[in-house]
């Protein structure tokens, strides 16, 4: 992980760099590949009891999170963490934080798993409870009853001591879509014994009224 963090920002200054998110010409190359321009107009999304984001999944925080997760750009995980501390509050007072599992094959071709990476940035500690059980579709591109029947039994949890089991934990992915994953996930981890899963992604689509 740490080889992809150093390896992205060092073509920063290998090459005449534009940011991932919108192309304009990165004028400061310190702040990463993302402009201070697209940092800034990222939409804030009022949060719910068991969700919270960063931001809405538009414009450039959805450009950004592409960069992260198929762009490559893994140094990215360290300001989206940074934003994702602060929409999570008083969450991270006391909760074991969660990522939401790749398959292997799919992080050992994308090098990471985006949600793990971000877990990471939270500054609590990283509990790897769950496991992918098998490959499953793309969630990307499937309709709301889609996405529920790909992710059903598509996670389960890894071997743990039930004395370990924390009360409170907080779920992390990229982005909250319709939800499924984060339902799917959430029954798995309350089956095993938590007592309350709150759910925090970098993103969160908004449905326009
Ligand atoms: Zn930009």
């Amino acid at each position: 992980m740490a080889v992809h963090r150093w390896a992205d920002r060092a073509l920063l200054f290998l090459f005449d760099p534009t940011c991932v998110a919108c192309q304009a010409p990165l004028t400061d190359r310190r702040i990463g590949p993302v402009c201070a321009h697209c940092w800034s107009a990222i939409h804030p999304t009022p949060p719910t009891e068991l969700a919270r984001a960063a931001g809405i999944y538009e414009g450039s925080l959805r450009n950004i999170v592409h960069a992260l997760k198929y762009g490559g750009h893994a140094s990215l995980a360290r300001p989206l963490g940074a934003l994702m501390r602060d929409a999570a509050g008083d969450w991270l007072d006391d909760a074991a934080v969660v990522p939401v599992p790749l398959h292997p094959w799919r992080s050992v071709r994308r090098g990471f798993n985006q949600a793990d990476l971000l877990a990471c940035e939270l500054g609590r500690p990283v509990w790897r409870a769950l496991r992918r059980t098998r490959l499953g579709r793309p969630q990307a591109g499937l309709h709301a009853a889609e996405r529920r029947a790909n992710v059903s039994c598509l996670y389960a949890m890894r071997r743990v001591r039930s004395r370990h089991i924390p009360p409170t934990v907080i779920l992390v992915d990229d982005v909250l879509t319709t939800g499924a994953t984060a339902d799917a996930c959430t029954r798995v981890l309350l089956e095993a014994g938590v007592q309350q899963v709150r759910v925090l992604t970098v993103a969160r689509a908004m449905r326009r009224t």
